[in-house]
């Protein structure tokens, strides 16, 4: 019998689950103790077991229920077959019971591009900073981020013995962003939030511009975005290359879900579409609430530096 209901819906109500199961992956493999740790482009730019068994767990699991979308996974990996171990097949049953959006109701599996960031964080999961980890899956329809899927899979380990660990996030534009509790920084506070890892002097000199009250250098797309919305953070400062469409594309739609604001360092709106180069060339600039006060203060010479 046919679901009643939308691809959308069932989309993301299956990556919901998936997404448990890599953070899962991802628990199993610190705890196993062999993180089998590979260098990719340099020293900083890292990928573990972990990376590599989520996202084959992660591709797979959707390719198999969802055999016409375009699935774009962070990690190059050889093709081989994947484990029955490591396939999701569950679905979230909330996201089932709420409406999609009727702008997206009509959307076909083979007009969607998933984003899959198996691991964001790597640097800072092979140094024990484990809170800053998450898995991403976003979902991109006519080039633009209208769903995702954040699985932060350390939450609350630093709480206890009886806390329990690990949560998702989810979102859909037009419906909303779901599983944490929105809040602001106290008004007229500039806490930036950027890179730990992947500093460089365009990246300080533009935070500096910004005078900031704080500066929290933390890893993870995935992990500064959760920032914002949890009232740690009011402005996510990346004026740098390297971070890619997979960092971006599921924050970005939680973010916009609770009325924030995503774009490259110009104020360019980012682009999904499956051609689309990987690389965010011009950086990030993030913000929950007044955007522009940060968008304002980006140096002339930082945007001359950075080409989209
Ligand atoms: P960070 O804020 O440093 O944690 O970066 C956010 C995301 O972008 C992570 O997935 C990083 O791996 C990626 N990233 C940022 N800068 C670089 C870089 N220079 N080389 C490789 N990956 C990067
Ligand atoms: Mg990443
Ligand atoms: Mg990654």
């Amino acid at each position: 019998m046919a679901s009643s209901h939308t691809v959308l819906m069932r989309l993301v109500a299956s990556a919901y689950s998936i997404a448990q199961k890599a953070g899962t992956i991802v628990r199993r493999v610190i705890a196993e103790g062999d993180l089998g740790i590979v260098q990719k482009t340099c020293a900083t730019d890292l990928q573990t077991k972990a990376d590599r068994l989520a996202q084959m767990s992660i591709c797979s699991s959707l390719a198999r229920k969802f055999p016409k979308l375009t699935i774009i996974g962070e990690e190059d990996l050889p093709f081989e077959e994947v484990d029955q171990e490591l396939i999701e097949d569950g679905q979230w049953e909330e996201i089932l019971q709420q409406p999609c959006p009727s702008q997206y109701s009509a959307i076909k599996e083979e007009d969607l591009v998933v984003w899959v960031d198996p691991l964001d964080g790597t640097k800072e999961y092979t140094e024990g900073l484990l809170d800053n980890v998450t898995v991403l899956i976003g979902i991109a329809y006519e080039g633009k981020a209208i769903a995702g899927v954040i699985n932060q899979p350390y939450y609350n380990y630093q709480a206890g013995p009886d806390a329990v660990l690990g949560r998702t996030i989810w979102g859909v534009l037009g419906l909303g962003a779901f599983g944490f509790q929105l809040k602001e920084v106290p008004a007229g506070k500039h806490i930036i939030t950027t890179t730990r890892s992947h500093n460089s002097k365009l990246v300080t000199d533009c935070v500096t511009a910004m005078n900031p009250d704080d500066v929290l250098r933390v890893g993870g797309a995935g992990n500064k975005i959760i920032q914002l919305i949890e009232g740690k953070a009011s402005a996510y400062v990346f004026a740098s290359p390297g971070c890619k469409k997979w960092d971006t594309c599921a924050p970005e739609v939680i973010l916009h879900a609770v009325g924030g604001k995503l774009t490259d360092i110009h104020g360019n709106a980012l682009q999904y579409n499956k051609e689309v180069k990987h690389m965010n060339s011009a950086g990030v600039l993030a913000t929950l609430r007044n955007y522009d006060y940060y968008a304002s203060r980006v140096p002339e010479s930082v945007k001359n530096a950075l080409v989209p």
